[in-house]
């Protein structure tokens, strides 16, 4: 997704998001109400997570209480404000509207792979997470998960899409590996984050020598605390960058409900 896209949709987020705060958390229902767009928790069986739909006239929401999504839980409020986007992206809207694009299913997934569900996803955790309140409880100098559970709490949005918010806007240089059965899934970095060449690839097995490598190698090698580990282990940093001598730290945060585990690489 290109800069460009990116920063219009922060700032149609930003004219949004004024109204519809209450603290931290933005209230997704009164959005939707106020736009006139109808909205359905309902039961879909395993069709999809969310839905935006036009009939001639109206738009509908219909949201899938059979995969999570309830209204308060972390990830319905994920795949409303996904939908959302759908509705608020002009492209998106008139697609849908003039038949342009077909109604699809949204799937929670932050490893999209299409420019629409890509776009929605962004315009998500920009809408949950608006750029001025997230940076300003972003915390100190200090770095650990907490400061990501912290926000995940603070600003209701589920654990990854508060990484990924994280990584791009927050305070700290940050890497976040996402593995299930010991297999990368996808992973953010901060811009500052040194671009070393990485020991891990989507799609494949961790590296062994991680807190997470152990994880899924070894019995009894649950760690929840933070773990000095070497750069080495994660990245091939060259000799001659000074950066790879700072104490690297790993934590992990391990999803019960969703066999996911996220490790949070990070520098003093
Ligand atoms: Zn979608």
């Amino acid at each position: 997704m290109e800069l460009k896209r990116k920063n219009l949709i922060n700032q149609l987020v930003d004219f949004i998001a004024e109204d519809f705060m209450d603290g931290n958390q933005m209230s997704l229902t009164r959005i939707a109400r106020y736009e006139d767009v109808n909205y359905y928790f309902d039961n879909y069986e395993d069709a999809f997570d969310g839905m935006l739909l036009y009939d001639n006239k109206d738009f509908h929401i219909h949201i899938n209480l059979d995969s999570g999504n309830t209204e308060t839980s972390k990830r319905g409020r994920f795949t409303l404000a996904h939908e959302l986007g759908h509705y608020f992206l002009d492209e998106h809207r008139l697609g849908l509207k003039y038949g342009l694009l077909e109604p699809h299913a949204s799937f929670h997934n932050l490893n999209q792979k299409s420019l629409i569900e890509i776009e929605a996803d962004y315009f998500a955790g920009c809408l949950l997470m608006p750029q001025h309140k997230f940076r300003k409880h972003s915390g100190g100098k200090k770095f650990s998960l907490d400061t990501i559970i912290n926000l995940s709490k603070s600003f209701q949005a589920s654990v990854p899409s508060t990484i990924i918010r994280f990584a791009e806007i927050g305070t700290h240089e940050i890497c976040a590996v996402v593995s299930k059965d010991g297999i990368v899934q996808w992973y953010a970095k901060s811009n500052d984050f040194p671009n070393w060449t990485h020991r891990f690839k989507k799609g494949e097995r961790l590296p062994a020598n991680t807190v997470v490598g152990e994880y899924f190698t070894m019995p009894n090698r649950k760690f929840t605390e933070i773990e000095k580990v070497d750069a080495d282990s994660w990245f091939l940093p060259p000799k001659d960058d000074n950066r790879a001598y700072r104490q690297m730290y790993e934590q992990c945060y391990y999803s019960d409900s969703y066999g996911y585990v996220v490790s949070l690489l990070w520098f003093d």
